[in-house]
């Protein structure tokens, strides 16, 4: 198969579709966006220069509900690979039960080469030259090179173009402006409660064994958790490196240690492990959190955890996980794992929808009865089709979006 994201994100939906029975006029629809949107808009740098730049919103289905997620701001952003994260978009809110159609946006430029004043008018920029927006229109939140401060900018820019308040229309706010609270961990909140929905449901132990690869936004807020819930974390590792302690790890500490140093390598009283080791441990769960492809045909073979769990996007890959399948390795998919990011974003546009402002409690409830009912569906669905996990949640997800496609008459 070609590297192109776009190509992988069809090739998953023609399977899943074939296996869920979809009317073909259905696969039709899904298989190309909705709509995509170019725009380019003239912007003032500091030095006086004006800049021409490149934008794009892509509009993948809509049928579950209005188009929500991310914008990338990165230099080597294309159309493809905003068609592919659009679709996934479209399938993850529909395993997660988020009343929601899959967008993906952004421009292309390398952030690290701006100042904050031109970050901020690139921000306020892109909002006002998008075609279409709205709280019930498309919702942009934050990915790849933004943040809570470029969607604050993107929504007072908003408010100041429609005149008057509508903190449902961009999402991953900070919580001073009209955000939600529990937002920046609700990934890696997430991953845990599927974590210890899959401990009890596979019959692991309550201390059992875990190797965590990435200790960013998703894999440091797990690990910590996994630390506060006595599961014993052997090794942990980011970009510079891993490192081991058969005793565990105190990841509450390691996160300390991450502030004040920049990266996990040369914690005290581990020893050293690169990335490549880390995977191939011996644990009971294993959880790549870091990047894609990290577990491919090459070193499948040497894995010796007894279960994956994807907090990554598409960390492994098709060929790996079928011969993970012959060797009786589960993986839970990404789509089902990580999806606690986009479900949090959806409690987010309920209170900007509503005004009225949950306490971390109430978001926390809701993210894990929602996961975990995602979860519970994906079991069923594997057990009654003879699928992989990840199979069943695309089943899942699709069959959702045929049932509104046909009801509300497109095909
Ligand atoms: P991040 O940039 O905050 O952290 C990434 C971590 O992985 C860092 O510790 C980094 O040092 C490490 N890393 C980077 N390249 C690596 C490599 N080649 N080998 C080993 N470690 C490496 O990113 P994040 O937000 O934590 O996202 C991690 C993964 O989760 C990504 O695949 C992302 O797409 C996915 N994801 C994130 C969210 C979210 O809410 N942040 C939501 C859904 C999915």
């Amino acid at each position: 198969m070609s590297a192109n994201p776009l190509d992988t994100a069809l090739y998953s939906l023609r399977q899943a579709a074939e296996l869920a029975g979809l009317d073909p006029k259905v696969i039709e629809l899904l298989s190309v966006p909705k709509r995509t949107m170019e725009f380019t808009f003239p912007m003032r740098m500091d030095n006086g220069e004006v800049r021409i730049f490149t934008a794009y919103r892509v509009h993948w289905c809509d049928a579950l509900g209005n188009f929500k997620d991310g914008t990338r701001f990165t230099g080597n952003l294309t159309l493809d690979e905003l068609k592919a994260l659009a679709l996934w978009m479209t399938i993850k809110h529909g395993v997660g039960g988020i009343p929601a159609g899959g967008g993906k946006g952004g421009v292309v430029v390398n952030p690290g080469e701006l100042s904050q004043w031109e970050l901020e008018r690139l921000s306020r920029n892109f909002m006002r030259h998008l075609p279409m927006k709205g709280a019930w229109v498309d919702v942009p939140g934050a990915d790849i090179g933004t943040s809570e401060q470029t969607q604050a900018w993107m929504l007072d820019e908003y408010e100041s173009i429609v005149g008057y308040h509508s903190p449902a229309a961009v999402n991953d706010k900070p919580s001073a402006v009209s955000g939600t609270v529990g937002s920046a961990e609700a990934t890696g909140q997430g991953v845990y409660y599927v974590f210890e929905q899959v401990v009890e449901d596979f019959g692991f132990a309550k201390d059992c064994s875990v190797a965590v690869q990435g200790f960013g936004k998703v894999g440091s807020v797990l690990a910590g958790l996994l630390t506060e819930g006595g599961y014993k974390v052997l090794a942990v590792s980011d970009i510079y490196g891993g490192i081991y302690s058969q005793g565990g790890i105190d990841c509450t500490l390691l996160k300390e240690y991450v502030r004040k140093t920049g990266s996990v390598v040369d914690f005290p009283n581990t020893k050293p492990v690169s990335n490549e080791e880390l995977l191939e441990l011996e644990v009971d769960i294993l959880v790549p959190a870091a990047v894609q492809s990290v577990i491919d045909k090459e070193n499948a073979p040497k894995i010796k955890a007894k279960m994956i769990i994807e907090a990554a996007n598409g960390p492994v890959t098709p060929d790996a996980e079928e011969y993970l399948r012959e060797k009786d390795i589960p993986v839970i998919p990404d789509v089902l794992a990580n999806v606690g990011g986009a479900t949090v974003c959806h409690f987010e546009r309920i209170q900007g929808l509503t005004d009225e402002y949950w306490d971390i409690e109430r978001v926390n409830r809701q993210l894990k009865d929602w996961i975990l009912k995602a979860y519970q569906q994906m079991i069923l669905t594997a057990k009654e089709k003879g699928t992989s996990y990840r199979m069943a949640t695309w089943i899942n997800a699709l069959l959702k979006i045929e049932a509104s496609v046909k009801k509300r008459g497109w095909v």
